[in-house]
This record gives C-alpha cells, sequence and structure tokens, in this order.
C-alpha cells in the first residue's frame, strides 16, 4: 500500500471522488467522509459521499449530510458515481465486508482505492492508504492528512464540526485510552478556527426521544445479567424488545459503555436480535483485549477495548455460548481486572 504522501501527487488535478463509509455509519465514519468531502470540494475536486446504509439521526445535523446517497436505497445513483469515479475513499473500515451491500461493487472498483481507518488487520486490497490502530479516530487522521497537505488552513467551520463529532464520540469524551496529547491539539486548534465543543456535545448526545430513554431504564433495570466473579455483564434484547419500544436504527448506541461504570466489571457485552443474525457489541477496561475475543468467538474484530460481532445462533443460544466462552476465560478475566485495581 502506497503511502497518504504519494497519493497527494494524483490530487494535484481534479478527480472525481467517491468517499465511502462502513455499514451502519457511526459519528466517525460520517464525519470522517464529510470533513473530507468539505475539504476535497475546496481544492476542486468532484466528490460524493455514499453511505451504505441509512444514517442514523443524531448525525443528520452535520453540514452537507443532505448531499449523502444511502446505496441501499439509492443503489443506482451510487453505482452511476461509483462507475464514474476515479478515486475512492473508504473510510473508518479496513475491509470491504464491513460495507456489508457495496462489498461487491467495492472489490470490482476499477480505479484507485485509498483507505484511511484506525483497525487493526488491514486488507491489502489497497493501493493508498494509512492504518494506524493506535489512533483515537478517522476524523483525527483526516485532519493530520489535511496538515499533511499543507491545507490547515483550509479547515473550515463545517470541517470542524464534522471532525470533532468524530474525534470527540470514538474517544468516549476523550475518557479512553486512545485519547492522546495530539487529540486535545486537534480541538484546541479546531476551537481557534470557531468550533463550539458544546453544541456538538448537544447535537449528539441530547438528543434522545423520550422511548429511547424509557428503554434505557429498563435495560438497566431489568435485563443486566452480572457475572461478579467473571467481572463481565451482559445484557441481550430481543427483536419483540427493540419493537415494543419502537427503536430507531442507533437508539441502542452506546447502551454497552453503562455496565463498565461499575467498579468491578472490566468486560461489557450488548446483544440484539436482528432480522438475520444477533449482533454483537463488546467493550473493555485496561488490557483486555475484545478484539481478539471478537475474531475468535464471533466473527468480528475491531479495536483492543471496542469491538463487534455476530452469531447466527438463536438469541438463547447466544448467550449460552458467551457465558460458557467467559467461564472459559475466567482466568484472564481475573488477571486483567487484578492488574487494573
Ligand atoms: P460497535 O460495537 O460500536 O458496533 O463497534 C465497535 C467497534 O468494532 C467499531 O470500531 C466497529 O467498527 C468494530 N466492529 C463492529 N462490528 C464489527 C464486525 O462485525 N467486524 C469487525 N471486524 N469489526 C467490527
Ligand atoms: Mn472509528
Amino acid at each position: 500500500m502506497k503511502s497518504l504522501q504519494e497519493l497527494l501527487t494524483l490530487l494535484h488535478k481534479p478527480q472525481r471522488i467517491v468517499i465511502t463509509h462502513h455499514y451502519n455509519p457511526d459519528a466517525d465514519a460520517l464525519g470522517s467522509s464529510l470533513g473530507l468531502y468539505h475539504y476535497l470540494q475546496q481544492k476542486g475536486h468532484q466528490c460524493q459521499v455514499i453511505s451504505p446504509n441509512e444514517v442514523p439521526d443524531f448525525i443528520h445535523w452535520m453540514p452537507a449530510y443532505e448531499n449523502v446517497l444511502v446505496f441501499e436505497k439509492e443503489t443506482e445513483r451510487a453505482n452511476a458515481k461509483l462507475h464514474e469515479a476515479d478515486i475512492v475513499f473508504c473510510l473508518d473500515f479496513n475491509h470491504a465486508s464491513r460495507t456489508k451491500i457495496m462489498e461487491a461493487v467495492l472489490n470490482q472498483f476499477q480505479g484507485i482505492k485509498v483507505m484511511i481507518d484506525h483497525h487493526l488487520y488491514p486488507d491489502d486490497k489497497f493501493q493508498f492508504g494509512l492504518s494506524l490502530p493506535n489512533k483515537s479516530s478517522t476524523c483525527e487522521m483526516i485532519y493530520d492528512f489535511i496538515n499533511l497537505a499543507d491545507d490547515n488552513h483550509l479547515i473550515s467551520l463545517e470541517i470542524a464540526k464534522c471532525l470533532y463529532a468524530g474525534l470527540m464520540t470514538d474517544t468516549g469524551s476523550f475518557k479512553f485510552p486512545a485519547t492522546t496529547a495530539s487529540c486535545h491539539l486537534m480541538v484546541a486548534d479546531l476551537m481557534q478556527k470557531g468550533l463550539l465543543p458544546a453544541e456538538i456535545h448537544s447535537a449528539v448526545f441530547d438528543t434522545y426521544a423520550e422511548n429511547r430513554l424509557r428503554f434505557l431504564g429498563y435495560v438497566l433495570a431489568e435485563k443486566m445479567i452480572i457475572m461478579p466473579e467473571l467481572h463481565a455483564s451482559i445484557i441481550a434484547i430481543s427483536k419483540n424488545e427493540m419493537n415494543k419500544y419502537m427503536l430507531q436504527s442507533g437508539d441502542t448506541e452506546g447502551i454497552v459503555n453503562f455496565p463498565l461504570s461499575m467498579k468491578n466489571i472490566i468486560f461489557s457485552t450488548f446483544i440484539s436480535e436482528r432480522d438475520n443474525e444477533v449482533r454483537m457489541s463488546f467493550r473493555s477496561k485496561g488490557n483486555l483485549d475484545v478484539n481478539e475475543f471478537a475474531r475468535n468467538h464471533f466473527e468480528g474484530g475491531g479495536h483492543v477495548n471496542a469491538s463487534g460481532g455476530k452469531s447466527i445462533i438463536t438469541l438463547d443460544a447466544t448467550i449460552e455460548k458467551l457465558k460458557q466462552v467467559l467461564t472459559d476465560n475466567k482466568s484472564n478475566l481475573q488477571s486483567c481486572y487484578n492488574e487494573l485495581v
């Protein structure tokens, strides 16, 4: 894979560019895409952001969100854009399969594929790119990319808002270990360009509908299984429960983090029953590696302290399997816990 420095030479002349991200985009996926979009437009390129599926409501405020094409809904138009593109930027994922329904079209793409991402174990099917698992977020990597091009002066308020949103959410509001000095320096720089962080916090976090907060209450009171000797928590939700609370896509985001706020819990899982599979989110504290855990047992991956996976057996069978795997890992869970306290 050639470096982003080498890519800059290609960007000296106007290009037709598609920017895409992983299925079920979060603030880092959409923020990095729209941040890059605003920047490349200013540089005179023709850009189109394509999201594999619908973008959740809590990030619709991002500047130029209305220009995003949703592949699942507007497949023909999206395919036409991809067909005529010279370059595709693949942001916040490291393997085409993470886009689900766009996997085939990305694999067949004849132009130049660029990856900018911070997940472990990148695929090698990209001509240009950068994979830095220690980076807080793809948004920080886009900020670094703009600086690499010596274009810091082109970072507009629109770009600042988009990039800040992904940096803020991927660092858990600046509390995860991936929060480095460079993250805070980036925030200082964005604030000097007019960014008001409180506005973005509010836009992202203070937008719950009533049913979503009641669902959270129900989940924490009734559905949280604690396994104290394993320092683990499991929350599993059926499709019926999701329907009962009329949840929209993205409404369960962040619930997995709550159990970790307990002192003796270092592993948290949120499991939800979907149409064709059971989705799983894993979070951990310290050296407990949930990326390996998801890869080894639940066909997934991600980062050391945040990962996801899936299961195609029933919800109840998945819970049993998870409990068994956790019990088998008891000594590792206990030693990671002991390192923390
Ligand atoms: P979340 O639990 O928020 O869906 O995902 C946590 C992290 O794990 C994110 O960085 C996400 O990209 C990654 N991730 C989630 N699901 C999967 C999966 O099925 N496979 C891989 N490789 N990564 C995943
Ligand atoms: Mn990310």
